[in-house]
């Protein structure tokens, strides 16, 4: 019997999770040991998450109920509390959705939103999610540019020249996987200016906005736009740790006049699946008591920041190699002279360098970024490894002459 996919799949990939990390775990299952530095999952490097056991233990009959579908009450009232922190305007809680993770909301909203070959402007690099939740939903994915000679910053320009009849929606992430570029107000207001002019929902995708490091400061776009709808998404999976609790959410703010049918739609799609893990949303306003969680970690000589500040140093030091520090999130996106190390293909690189080296890295294409020359760091593991990483790869640049598939 054959069963085929549906082409609503068609270009949906989400290569983090692609081919490449099921070869690595092929070659675990041979018994290699492997390190993994695909996913930003900072449990799974010994980084510990808030003690919830007793809000849990105590809890347990509300969580073991459904709740209602966009949340309980108390979560979603903590959830408003720190984004109205972040002068965003007009928080309603009937306008607050929690999710299985910010992942299950933006698959939602854009479900919600997109008719068949209607177009979103999503960044180039992104994080794939998006690119992939629009294509899912029958949308183009539009993709402009982040400039990385301007520190990653959004090309204003490019936005503007690729608005067409059928954009609907611009999608920000800020701060940026993969790049860890913060956005200044300038850019931001930018934007904000090019949704009043041509009609375009923002969706704005926060979830690092507590892992900043070097004083910067991240400003919520929804604060600058009292005047205009925007979809705030943000969770627990970074800034708490808990990436496994999948604890997300959404909110609408802004002038909502208008959007009443999209909200509908969104609330349709929040009852179809009944509602998000109890035992997350039960944990999220003890967590939202203390939303800079891992801040001594971000400060120097703290963890997270001093991996950075390895990964950066051991990074620049190898010839071809040139990267631009992140200034929050766990994740550098090197640029690699594919001239000098002779690379076609980065998805070939990045196979061919866990075959030899037996680490896990995604290429720059994983982020629909379309130049063959970047690949993405994850910055999570110990000092000692990820010196070990930079002199793997080191070694392996090298010596590198790739043979092209089927070569
Ligand atoms: N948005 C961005 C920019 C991410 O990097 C990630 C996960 O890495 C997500 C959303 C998904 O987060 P969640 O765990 O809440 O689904």
């Amino acid at each position: 019997m054959q069963i085929k996919k549906s082409s609503k799949m068609n270009n949906v990939r989400y290569d983090i999770r692609g081919p490449v990390a099921a070869l690595a775990t092929e070659m675990e299952k041979q018994g290699t040991k492997v390190i993994r530095l695909n996913t930003g999952n900072p449990a799974a490097f010994g980084f510990r998450p808030p003690n919830i056991t007793d809000i849990l233990e105590s809890r347990l009959q509300l969580t073991a109920a459904y709740s209602d579908s966009k949340g309980l009450i108390e979560t979603r009232e903590a959830i408003a509390v720190y984004e109205r922190s972040k002068d965003i305007p007009n928080i309603h809680t009937d306008n607050v959705y929690t999710g299985n993770g910010v992942s299950e909301l933006i698959i939602m909203s854009m479900q919600a939103l997109l008719n068949n070959d209607d177009e979103v402007l999503i960044p180039s690099p992104d994080y794939p999610l998006w690119t992939a939740a629009v294509r899912l939903a029958g949308g183009k994915a539009v993709h402009y540019l982040c400039d990385e000679s301007s520190s990653w910053y959004l090309d204003i320009e490019d936005i503007r020249r690729k608005i067409t009849p059928r954009t609907k929606a611009i999608v920000v992430i800020n701060p940026n996987n993969p790049t860890g570029a913060v956005y200044p107000k300038e850019i931001l207001e930018s934007i904000c200016n090019l949704a009043r002019q041509h009609k375009l929902l923002i969706f704005s995708d926060e979830i690092y906005d507590r892992l900043l490091m070097d004083n910067a400061k991240h400003i919520a776009i929804a604060s600058l736009a009292p005047d205009l709808p925007v979809i705030t998404m943000n969770g627990l999976s970074k800034s708490h740790q808990l990436c496994g609790f999948r604890a997300g959410w959404m909110v609408i703010s802004g002038d909502l006049s208008g959007t009443e049918d999209y909200l509908d739609a969104l609330t349709v799609l929040a009852s179809m699946r009944l509602c998000a893990n109890v035992n997350a949303q039960a944990v999220i306003p003890a967590a939202l008591q203390n939303p800079y969680f891992a801040k001594d970690e971000l400060l120097p000589s703290g963890r997270i920041y001093d991996q950075r500040e390895q990964a950066y140093e051991g990074l620049k030091s190898i010839p071809g190699i040139s990267v631009v520090k992140s200034q929050a999130g766990l994740y550098m996106f090197p640029k690699m002279d594919v001239m000098m190390l002779g690379i076609e293909d980065d998805e070939q690189m990045v196979l061919d360098f866990l075959r030899e080296k037996h680490v896990l890295l995604t290429h720059g294409g994983s982020y629909n970024w379309n130049m063959p020359d970047h690949f993405r760091v994850v910055y999570l593991p110990e000092k000692e490894v990820l010196v070990d990483v930079i002199e793997r790869l080191r070694d392996f640049l090298g010596g590198y002459v790739q043979v092209k598939k089927g070569g």
